[in-house]
């Protein structure tokens, strides 16, 4: 399959939602040129087709949502399993009645604070709905992007894209428009190739449809923050607390059902406070070196921690490309919020190898 490859990185929402009034002549063309493309992203998507496009988390692979066939194009084309359900993107949030029986008060007070962001939303499915979309379930996962690009080709298709994250599956997520080219090509039948990602990791997922709202994936948007606007409890799912995460319980062997967002490389967390894990990581490196090893560090900032989940990904990528067989990664102290998120994704890459000093 060819793969069209457009940029988009000059369509500006304010610009968009101003009309022309701030923009300059040459900025205008740039923006019509943009909009052209997405126009024809829309048609594909009308079409059946599949288009890869950014969006403020991670970039996604989009289809129409109510397209059982094009929908199972998209897991064929990222090699996803296919019990593993796609998040719907809307352009309005008024439009998730085409998607649910029931609009909750608890979903617009959440909609009305984060939408557009990332945060998305676990509701009960109309029965038109694909199953291939859910995974089967009998509920469905809606999430409005902050992204001009993202909002206007949905608002171009007329209809809610199902979109996973543009990669291949198993692989780290894309935050940028080169690594969704090298993931895809050949398989998306369009790319719009934005910037890169703001936020870098993927969306909190909010299970609305439990008694007590569940977090079963956690992002930037931390339980605390969501709580706050609901007014009640917020709680998050078993399955992040025990796998390590924040129970502080023993490493579990490497497996492949936990390898996900991975690198080729191996990856081994070390974790305690900041100079024992910079003193372990640099004995490591030495050691593992010695025995001819190539060896990459990834240590964040830990008074930056948007910026550690923006680039958590691409250092990933970046690593892998320079062929590293190892990657020693210093892990987050602070667990609340952000924190919480990159260390999901950092203990799954890492298939749960940590040692702890
Ligand atoms: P991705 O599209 O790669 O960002 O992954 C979407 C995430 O949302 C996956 O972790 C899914 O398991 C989750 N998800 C999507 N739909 C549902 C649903 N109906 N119920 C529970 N989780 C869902
Ligand atoms: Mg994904």
């Amino acid at each position: 399959m060819k793969t069209e490859i457009f940029d988009v990185t000059k369509l500006n929402g304010d610009v968009l939602e101003s009309g022309e009034i701030h923009a300059g002549r040459g900025a205008r063309r740039d923006m019509d040129e943009a909009l052209r493309s997405i126009r024809i992203a829309a048609k594909t998507i009308r079409a059946g087709g599949l288009v890869a496009f950014p969006t403020e988390t991670v970039y996604g692979l989009g289809c129409d949502a109510f397209n059982e066939a094009a929908v199972k194009k998209v897991y064929a084309a990222k090699g996803r399993p296919s019990d593993n359900p796609m998040i719907v993107h809307i352009a309005r949030a008024s439009d998730v009645g085409a998607l649910t029986p029931r609009i909750t008060p608890e979903f617009v007070r959440l909609a009305d604070s984060f939408w557009p962001g990332p945060l998305t939303m676990i509701l009960k499915k109309k029965e038109c709905v694909p199953d291939a979309t859910t995974g089967g379930l009998d509920t469905v996962a809606v999430r409005l992007p902050d992204h001009p690009a993202a909002l206007e080709l949905i608002r171009a298709s007329g209809c809610p894209l199902a979109a996973p994250s543009a990669n291949l599956s198993g692989s780290p997520s894309p935050t940028k428009a080169e690594h969704v080219i090298r993931d895809l090509s050949g398989k998306a039948d369009v790319i719009l190739a934005g910037s890169d990602s703001r936020v870098g990791i993927e969306s909190a997922v909010l299970d609305l449809t439990s008694d007590i709202p569940t977090i079963l994936r956690p992002g930037v948007l931390s339980a605390d923050v969501l709580s706050e606007v609901l007014g009640r409890e917020v709680v998050c799912d078993d399955a992040l607390l025990r796998d390590g995460v924040s129970s502080g319980a023993a490493p579990k062997s490497p497996g492949m059902k936990y390898r996900h967002y991975a690198p080729k490389a191996e990856m081994l967390i070390v974790e305690g406070s900041e100079d024992r894990v910079r003193a372990e990581i640099n004995r490591l490196k030495s050691l593992n070196e010695r025995l001819g090893a190539a060896v990459g560090v990834m240590l964040f900032d830990e008074r930056a921690y948007a910026e550690a989940a923006r680039d958590f990904y691409a250092r990933l990528r970046e690593l892998d490309d320079l062929g590293v067989d190892l990657i020693l990664a210093g892990a987050l102290s602070d667990r609340t919020g952000i924190g919480f998120a990159i260390m999901n994704r950092m203990f799954k890459s890492a298939g749960y190898r940590v040692v702890k000093v």
